[in-house]
């Protein structure tokens, strides 16, 4: 039987508000002793009220629009009730029948995906905020430890449509959606602190089937890494299933065990009734009119949106416009250079096409920008800010190339020589005596090679292409590698034609 994937993710983003949900604590807590950011409000003491944080419910339209959500007219929170330890209240302040945001779609690409889904757009069900429970800490003692620090801090809870086909898809979005928080300026989307949390359901159905099947809910996934492992663990495991003619025939919840690699059951799945949402009767339910105007208009540039407008305004690879944006700072930076250099080169170069020099632009900051200083970067052990070489010098840096002022190997040396002194490409040029010899120098060395060589000489003339090769050669010898071998070419060619 041919099996396809029906994969939907659940995707709990941290907001990165001064204060936590319902309360004035402050929501940085983690590095904060244990116990410490905590007040009456957040660990549910009787008789307190809670006060909705403006900031955290701007930060959630903010995404809600960003995933193409309609925003409720009203907002309006439900009491959520389970028992455990790290629920102080005996139920979560969330959202339940009103989400804040829904019916929203977000399309992105997909690397090395094949042609068909290349390009794919996910439906969202919605997007709604609520507090975070506390933390707990399983000791090897035995005893289970509570910190508080992080109860009460606010949420955003996205869930998609089952509409993933593969791990992959599934792992790309969610580095799209760390790139999107990123962009939006509401958190930092990182997994590995659990600022950004993941569930993903899975099921399987013959292809051509549009029903769907009970499905495996994956939790405790924490990292991009995990979530497409554990897919892919699933749809081997569910595969075998039917196979032997044993569907999974209820949903059932498992957990990611990244140690070993695979999935392993958990507790059975409540019902929505389970949890007695009702109505949260301390917050009244609130208009939130022209706000949702007010957000739309100061929303960013969204990444999606930024990488294709790279491709198209600047002429970067496809690949290269993702790196950009996908690298912390980078994208500003990198307009900043080619808007710098592009005035550099077209204030020097009158009769190049307008397109070619964006091109030639384009490539030459990839090549240096991209490979080459990011290269010289992790080498020694830093990550890119903007201020460790100023799009200023970095531009002036490329023009010296693009002036053949610099060959390749001096201008990895200046390069590197910027990286640790921060200093101007220029002085370091001159400090060096890196530069390119100019041209009446250069003049007179191909003279020199001439009259030194006039069997060679003859030679070229006579039609011996190959022979050309050695002259340059010599010349190169002579400059001690200052000249630019394709100057020297030129010249000798003119000269001997
Ligand atoms: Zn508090």
């Amino acid at each position: 039987m041919h099996l396809e994937p029906v994969i939907g993710l659940e995707i709990h983003v941290q907001l990165s508000t001064k204060s936590k949900m319902f309360c004035s604590c402050d929501n940085r807590s983690e590095l904060m002793p244990p116990n410490t950011a905590v007040c009456p409000i957040c660990l549910g003491y009787p008789g307190t009220l809670p006060t909705p944080n403006a900031a955290a419910i701007r930060a959630a339209i903010k995404l809600g629009l960003a995933l193409g959500c309609t925003i409720a007219p009203r907002l309006k929170f439900d009491r959520k009730h389970y028992f455990y330890p790290d629920l102080p209240k005996g139920y979560q302040i969330s959202q339940y029948d009103e989400p804040l945001c829904a019916n929203g779609a977000f399309a992105f690409s997909v690397a090395g995906s094949q042609v068909d889904r290349a390009r794919v757009t996910i439906g969202i069900e919605r997007a709604h905020v609520e507090e975070d429970s506390a933390k707990s800490f399983h000791a090897a003692t035995g005893e289970t430890l509570i910190d508080f620090n992080r109860g009460g801090s606010p949420l955003v809870e996205t869930v998609t449509r089952p509409d993933f086909k593969t791990p992959h898809e599934a792992k790309t979005f969610l580095q799209e959606m760390r790139l999107l928080v990123r962009a939006l300026d509401i958190s930092d989307g990182d997994m590995e602190k659990g600022h950004m949390r993941c569930d993903a359901n899975i099921s399987l159905r013959p292809v051509g089937d549009d029903k769907l099947y009970p499905k495996t809910e994956v939790k405790n996934i924490n990292s991009f890494r995990a979530v497409e492992r554990a897919l892919q663990f699933e749809i081997e495991r569910q595969t075998e299933l039917w196979n032997s003619g044993e569907p999974p025939m209820v949903s059932a919840t498992r957990g990611w065990n990244d140690v070993d690699q695979k999935t392993v059951p958990q507790r059975t799945k409540e019902a929505a009734q389970d949890y007695r949402y009702f109505p949260e009767p301390d917050i009244p339910p609130f208009i939130i009119g022209t706000l949702v105007d007010k957000i739309r208009i100061e929303l960013p540039e969204l990444p999606s949106a930024k990488r294709m407008r790279f491709e198209h305004e600047y002429g970067f690879a496809p690949t290269d416009a993702r790196q950009i944006i996908e690298t912390e700072g980078l994208a500003d930076y990198a307009e900043h250079v080619v808007s710098e250099f592009y005035d550099w080169a077209a204030s020097s170069n009158t009769d190049t096409d307008e397109s070619v020099l964006k091109l030639r632009v384009a490539k030459l900051v990839s090549s240096w920008l991209l490979t080459k200083y990011l290269g010289v970067l992790s080498e020694v052990g830093r990550l890119f800010t903007p201020d460790t070489v100023t799009p200023e010098n970095f531009a002036e840096f490329l023009h010296l190339i693009y002036e053949s002022r610099l060959n390749a190997a001096a201008a990895l040396t200046i390069l590197k020589k910027m990286v640790m002194t921060g200093d101007h490409p220029q002085h370091l040029l001159d400090a060096e005596g890196l530069g390119n010899a100019d041209s009446s120098i250069i003049d007179a060395w191909v003279d020199e090679v001439i009259v030194a060589n006039p069997t060679q000489t003859t030679q070229f003339k006579a039609g011996k292409e190959a022979v050309l090769q050695f002259l340059v050669g010599q010349v190169m010898k002579k400059s001690r590698g200052t000249a630019d071998a394709g100057v020297v070419t030129e010249l000798l060619r003119t000269k001997l034609s």
